[in-house]
């Protein structure tokens, strides 16, 4: 079948992936959450990986019990890493299921208030996403308490059949999760399956292996012996933090390029971790080169501004026009998706949350509307396919 050589059987009206047997994968907005079943049966546990953005908390417990039953919890939530985009709901979740939080320890001074991560680097260019990354959230959320390292012998608790791996260099404690039993392998914003960088890209769904976001990466060697060591494990289904799970052929010629030629097709070609890295160990970070300010930087912050407001207001004559069409939906079928998506300015603007807070929260802010898209991509399975395989 064509679609098994590229892309994965999609719920498109859930945003939801069903990546592997076991796996199911949410897209919020622009990045992916993973369900992981441990063990089958009734009393079979389960993680979630990665906690997606600020706001999406009420999202994740809802397709949590539409899996696994009512009031169903997990035994642990796992991180690849704790950019903001991957712990947004994590201490609301965490505390709302009282369950223990894992990370590898060189991530933990970032998600226990000890150390901000690097600064990103807008000079990197190749796109509005980039431009504007000067304004995502620099600041380390505080989990202190619930957050624990990974055990030390790539075990993952609660997972038996799975492994973890070191994959550093995008962020210094970054971790994928792998499955031998059918190569199918998590791997966080090690590698990517969109061009991070563009924000037209972010509005399609087109797959492609690509490296790790480079504004974001403050370590290129790391990154690259990662995808080395991610091309050697020959998986056979991708699930990166961003864009849609792949698999088959093409993915693996895909990745194969990918490590071989990574100076030529991750690394950006200017910006200021690209001859240096930031220098980062069990305190968080130790030094930072030096930014790369020019007035080409200055004037990309006000591109990247400019994009910010004429995205927003796309997305919001672009709702208006979907909310006609889907005034009948259901709560459930809120989610955010092609007006929310555009809107960027979730970015900007992820607040800070206090533990009172959290309590007090009765749940994320209601989306208005729930317009499916089809991107064109004849790789893309719809849900009214007969080879839809998911739930
Ligand atoms: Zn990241």
């Amino acid at each position: 079948m064509e679609h098994s050589t590229r892309t994965l059987t999609v719920d498109k009206k859930e945003n939801l992936y069903a990546v592997a047997d076991g796996v199911t994968g949410m897209k919020i907005i622009f990045v992916n959450v993973y369900f992981v079943r441990g063990s089958e049966g009734p009393s079979g546990n389960w993680v979630l990986v990665d906690a997606g953005l600020y706001g999406s908390a009420q999202r994740i417990k809802k397709v949590a019990e539409a899996h696994f039953g009512k009031d169903a919890r997990p035994s642990a939530i796992i991180l690849t890493h704790g950019h903001f985009d991957h712990v947004g709901a994590l201490k609301e979740l965490a505390l709302e299921w009282n369950v223990p939080i894992y990370a590898n320890h060189l991530e933990i001074p970032y998600l226990t208030g000890l150390s901000s991560y690097p600064p990103p680097d807008p000079s990197v260019g190749g796109g509005a996403m980039a431009y504007m990354s000067f304004m995502y959230p620099k600041k380390p959320i505080n989990v202190g308490g619930l957050v624990q390292p990974l055990p030390t012998d790539g075990s993952v608790p609660g997972l038996p059949e799975w492994r973890w791996f070191h994959t550093p260099g995008h962020s210094p404690g970054h971790v994928s999760f792998f499955r031998e039993r059918d190569r199918t392998l998590i791997v966080g914003d090690a590698v990517v399956t969109r061009k991070p960088e563009s924000a037209l890209a972010v509005l399609t769904d087109d797959p492609e292996i690509c490296g790790p976001p480079t504004y974001f990466t403050p370590d290129w060697a790391a990154a690259r012996q990662s995808v080395e060591a991610i091309a050697a494990l020959q998986p056979n289904v991708i699930a990166s933090g961003h864009g849609v799970p792949m698999r088959g052929e093409r993915m693996r010629d895909e990745l194969e390029e990918l490590a071989k030629y990574f100076d030529q097709l991750a690394v950006p070609t200017h910006g200021r971790y690209v001859n240096q890295p930031a220098v980062m160990n069990e305190q968080g970070v130790i030094s930072v080169p030096d930014a790369v300010s020019t007035p080409a930087t200055k004037a990309l912050k006000i591109a990247g501004l400019i994009t910010v407001a004429g995205l927003a207001a796309f997305a919001i004559s672009r709702r208006k026009k979907n909310n006609k069409a889907n005034s009948a939906e259901s709560p459930l079928d809120n989610h955010p998706y092609y007006g929310e998506e555009m809107n960027l300015s979730v970015y900007g603007e992820i607040p800070e949350v206090e533990d009172n807070e959290l309590l007090r929260r009765s749940g994320p802010k209601q989306h208005e509307n729930s317009a499916q898209r089809y991107p064109g991509n004849r790789d893309f399975i719809r849900p009214d396919s007969p080879s839809n395989e998911y739930p």
